[in-house]
């Protein structure tokens, strides 16, 4: 039986979102959260941030079909609407947005985003029109959420980034706010997707985290030779059976080209899979 939310809005049509958030910014600073759902604490942790920016706190629900791709995983990602709008709701959430995808893809839908560059790197070199999917997902909901400012976690990095990109380049009147990644008591990044992990893959993906803080120990250290801080996080991650390493780098954290060596900062930016999930994390190396 659905359950009704007394002080939180669920709009499902893009007019009705359009029409209230049209009235709402007259007055009101609107802040913005796109989730694909299944939520945990990390997307409330930028529930939170919204809330405590914004004076209206919007939250889409939206699963994108388009940024999945044919081997990927959309058919089985993991849904919950009426938990998702349970925790939303104690988290003071004014409106979820949740269209259906005939509702944001109609037919003969046919124009797409594609910010150049960004997307060749990192994941874009395996997750062909990912993040074409994403940044026309985001640049639509943008339209239609019309909020002041969105946030973003940076647990997905190049996604992060490219939405910058996308919002200078288009000159989108919308402050991105980044939001550190939160994890686990043990590290594990939070992600909808760890619930794919049984208990065995579980505790060989800690082994991400685990090269992540090596990494950061040498850099502490003095280490500046990304070739050295590479090999030292691969170690980790192979020292178990199980963690395919798909990559991992030492980037640029704007442009996320490899360098050679640190100055200042760099992104460590890794994917792998742990049995057939795949698991991204990354941190940011600074000079203290
Ligand atoms: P998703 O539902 O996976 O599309 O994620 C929606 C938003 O939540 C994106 O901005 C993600 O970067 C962010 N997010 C996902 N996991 C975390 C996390 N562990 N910490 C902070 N933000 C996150």
């Amino acid at each position: 039986m659905p359950i009704l939310f007394t002080d939180m809005k669920i709009v499902k049509t893009i007019q009705e979102m359009q029409a209230l958030s049209e009235d709402l910014r007259k007055e009101k600073r609107i802040g913005f959260v796109p989730t694909m759902g299944y939520l945990h604490k990390g997307h409330l942790s930028l529930v939170k941030k919204a809330r405590e920016l914004g004076d209206i706190v919007v939250v889409s629900i939206f699963v994108n079909p388009i940024q999945f791709g044919p081997t990927e995983d959309l058919s089985k990602y993991p849904r919950d609407f009426q938990k998702d709008a349970t925790l939303l709701e104690e988290e003071k959430t004014d409106i979820i947005f949740s269209p259906d995808s005939k509702e944001v893809y109609p037919e003969g839908y046919s124009t797409y985003i594609q910010v150049k560059e960004l997307e060749n790197y990192l994941c874009g070199q395996s997750r062909t029109g990912h993040f074409t999917g994403v940044a026309t997902v985001v640049a639509k909901l943008f339209h239609i959420v019309k909020p002041h400012f969105a946030v973003f976690g940076q647990k997905d990095y190049q996604q992060l980034r490219i939405i910058e990109k996308m919002v200078k380049d288009l000159n989108m009147d919308i402050e991105i706010v980044p939001y550190p990644t939160v994890r686990e008591k043990d590290g594990l990044a939070m992600s909808s997707r760890n619930t794919y992990l049984n208990p065995a893959e579980r505790e060989k993906a800690l082994l991400i985290y685990a090269s992540i803080k090596k990494v950061e120990e040498l850099f502490k250290k003095g280490q500046r030779k990304a070739s050295t801080l590479r090999d030292e996080a691969m170690k980790v991650l192979r020292s178990k059976d199980g963690v395919d390493i798909e990559y991992v780098s030492i980037c640029n954290p704007d442009t996320l080209i490899e360098v050679d060596q640190v100055k200042n900062k760099a992104l460590l930016a890794i994917a792998c899979r742990v049995g057939k999930t795949r698991l991204i994390d990354n941190i940011i190396l600074m000079e203290a």
